[in-house]
């Protein structure tokens, strides 16, 4: 059956392997089938692409997928490609032979998707080819790259205007993860969409952990994270502000051994691709960088995001902590903060060439991303309350709700340090204000007379760290501001004064002192947390995958994401029927790499109960004397009693598998004979032993390439024990 003829559901399952769609697919889907437009606004990872990528199989002609990034176009077409989908890119990157090639498929229909670079599409060469074409429909990918207010403002994006003129009759859907007011009325306008139908998913990430904690030695802090949460192998993006830092960071993680690259716009061109290119295609990686990093990266298993600076708005970090878990399994978007960033991005904002309106909207997100890191209820409430979806329940899954904040009565606190603001003539900053509270002596004191204030030395009731977080508190909460002109000094603002007249008490968060107590609570979130044999055929499953992903030369989530793995080692599925039950396993994957994990598995099974045997080190003819493992030695003792394989299999809970393995071992040591064990027939030990005796002895520990040879008729255990044999016999 062509996917023209197959319904969006069948094509879910039989192309991708999924069972369900997810929130609102199925109806965009529909939609868009129908002939008409749509917005869609989903968070990252919500699963956007199959919203255009279904339609654009069902319809008749091509789909235009127009996307900012040539760098990551490849990505996205090769991993359709594996799934057996007829996908192509036409961008500046091609050779002019490739081009052709690309063109020649287009016009003998050969294609249901093609993906271009805005640049590309507006060629006059591109349209007029359009205009004989028959096209699917045009999704526009990052469609909030039209929009001034968005941070991925591109002119080309603005010119996709014509769209709508020349094309009026092809359905045009619009998808992106950033959902602000301003953004959304901009790409509606630009695209002419103003009769499209919108679609906004929940923005819920429940598999994110948020977490936010007070900026003390930010990197030694990250470590900590990182090993108490048992990062290592697992890939990441670290976000820090400035270039600087981001080296900074990345040496010193390296330095630490783990395998940490930079990425920042200031790096070379070829550099950048290069660690973006390590990072999608490799296992473990950590990217640290800029925020130039990222759009569009859909590298499924990223475990964990970290943010080094406070991010410059809500939008920013949902969509930065967004890149954590696409795949849906436990990831951490984990967050240092303190003052000092506030007062750094004030001023980057104030300097920043932005007209007064821009920059109060950019002030006010500030402000909002400020009250998310001091809130003391539940954090995905908040977030999701900022993109106007509503969470009924706390959710569990964040620091604040994993452990309660705990707060104290601040109000006269609060009440001292405004009016130390105050008295001081709202000239000073937080390091100043606090030596004051705490009735220091020092030679600016001295010269400003501040010695003689009445808030002088009237703090010493609490320690300048505490006297830190209740400015901090208190500017998060709007009650005082930072003056960036006056070089970061404090200034009262109207909301503050109802608090200094004690018309109003205040809470504030009691900060956690040690990083150690609060880190330790929380334990590892991956739920790839495998133990002994699991462990070692997830790591051969593991390495199988990285084998086939670099031959290939694209990505190893490409292959399978770390769910299907994980559902290999869960579910042992044994026959190509099973497998093809496995959530991401479509008939094109099916058909390439069903077998292959099948047989990874199979030897291992043999290889089960921690043997000395390992599936990654497979024996070959012992020249040494070794020995047996003490579980094989058990095995031995009962089978010398004359218990069945069954029966001990049964007594020790073991896979008969496994008992094989034990008594392979023994007869390759010559301490049990083959036919104790296995009940065949001579010619049958003999048809066995040429077809071992065909391959050379280093390749004689491989079993599947005979297990084939004779088309299943043996199984793995019994051609195990006549190459122990075999073996025995040298
Ligand atoms: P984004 O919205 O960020 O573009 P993607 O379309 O890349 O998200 O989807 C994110 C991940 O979710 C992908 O790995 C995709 O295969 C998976 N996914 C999407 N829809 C479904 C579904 N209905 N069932 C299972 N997995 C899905
Ligand atoms: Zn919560």
């Amino acid at each position: 059956m062509t996917p023209q003829e197959m319904t969006p559901q069948e094509i879910l399952r039989d192309v991708f392997g999924y069972q369900q769609f997810r929130g609102e697919q199925e109806k965009i889907i529909h939609h868009i089938l129908a002939g008409d437009n749509a917005l869609v606004l989903m968070p990252t990872g919500g699963g956007k692409s199959f919203c255009y990528q279904i339609p654009a199989m069902i319809r008749q002609g091509v789909a235009i997928i127009i996307s900012p990034l040539i760098a990551l176009m490849q990505d996205q077409v090769s991993a359709l490609q594996q799934f057996g989908v007829r996908v192509a890119h036409l961008n500046s990157t091609l050779t002019s032979n490739q081009a052709r090639f690309v063109s020649k498929q287009l016009r003998q229909g050969e294609l249901d998707l093609l993906y271009v670079s805005p640049e590309r599409l507006m060629t006059p060469r591109f349209l007029e080819f359009l205009d004989s074409t028959e096209i699917a429909l045009f999704a526009i990918d990052e469609a909030h790259c039209v929009s001034q207010w968005g941070h991925d403002f591109r002119t080309e994006y603005v010119e996709l205007s014509i769209l709508q003129h020349r094309f009026p009759t092809i359905p045009r859907i619009a998808l992106t993860a950033t959902a602000d007011e301003p953004t959304q009325r901009d790409i509606i306008t630009h695209l002419g969409l103003e009769d499209a139908k919108k679609f906004i998913a929940g923005f819920d990430r429940p598999n994110i952990r948020y977490r936010v904690v007070q900026k003390q030695k930010a990197r030694d802090q990250l470590l900590n994270f990182l090993e108490e949460e048992g990062h290592r192998g697992d890939a990441g993006i670290v976000y820090c502000l400035s270039r600087k830092k981001v080296e900074e960071t990345a040496t010193w993680l390296a330095k630490k051994g783990w395998s940490a690259l930079p990425y920042h716009a200031g790096l070379d061109k070829e550099m950048r691709k290069h660690h973006q290119m390590r990072f999608l295609r490799e296992e473990g990686i950590i990217i640290v960088a800029t925020i130039a990093f990222g759009m569009g990266i859909d590298k499924s298993n990223v475990r964990f995001v970290c943010h080094l600076d406070l991010p410059k708005s809500i939008e920013a970090y949902y969509q930065e902590t967004g890149r954590a878990g696409r795949d849906g399994l436990p990831a951490n978007a984990w967050m240092t903060y303190g003052l000092q960033d506030v007062v750094m991005l004030r001023r980057i904002l104030d300097e920043s060439e932005a007209d007064e309106q821009h920059k109060r909207v950019e002030r006010h997100k500030l402000e909002s991303m400020l009250g998310y890191c001091e809130i003391t209820t539940c954090r995905r409430q908040i977030l999701l309350s900022y993109f106007g979806d509503h969470l009924p329940e706390p959710c569990g899954n964040c620091d604040t709700c994993l452990e309660p904040v705990t707060t104290w009565e601040g109000t006269e606190a609060a009440q001292k340090a405004l009016s130390c603001v105050y008295r001081t003539g709202q000239r000073f900053g937080v390091a100043y204000l606090i030596d004051v509270l705490l009735g220091k002596t020092n030679e600016r004191i001295e010269k400003f007379r501040h010695n003689r204030v009445s808030t002088y030395g009237i703090g010493k009731d609490l320690k300048q760290g505490e006297w830190h977080s209740v400015y901090r508190q208190l500017i998060a909460r709007g009650f005082i501001k930072i003056d960036v002109d006056g070089y970061g000094s404090l200034q009262l603002t109207e909301k503050s004064r109802p608090l200094l007249r004690g018309e109003q008490t205040i809470h504030l968060r009691k900060d956690v002192k040690s990083l150690k107590v609060k880190e330790k609570k929380f334990g590892r979130t991956s739920s790839i947390s495998l133990t002994g044999n699991d462990q070692k055929l997830w790591e051969a499953l593991r390495a199988k995958r990285f084998e086939l992903a670099t031959t290939q030369e694209v990505p190893p989530y490409m292959i399978f994401h770390d769910s299907t793995l994980t559902d290999i080692v869960v579910q042992c599925p044994h026959t190509l029927k099973e497998f093809a039950q496995l959530a991401g396993v479509g008939a094109t994957k099916l058909k390439h790499y069903g077998q292959i994990f099948i047989d990874v598995l199979d030897e291992h099974t043999l290889l089960d109960e921690g043997d000395k045997v390992s599936a990654n080190s497979p024996t070959t003819p012992s020249n040494n004397e070794s020995s047996i493992s003490e579980s094989a030695e058990t095995t031995l003792d009962a089978f010398y009693q004359g218990l069945s394989l069954e029966e001990i299999a049964a007594q020790r809970n073991l896979k008969p598998a496994t008992i094989y393995a034990h008594l392979s071992q023994a007869i390759e040591l010559g301490k049990v004979k083959l036919r104790q064990v296995v009940q065949l027939k001579e010619e049958e030990i003999h048809e066995i032993e040429d077809k071992l005796l065909e391959r050379p002895i280093e390749e004689q520990h491989i079993l599947k390439p005979v297990f084939d040879d004779f088309e299943g008729k043996y199984s793995y255990e019994i051609l195990r024990c006549v190459r122990a044999n075999l073996w025995q016999q040298k």
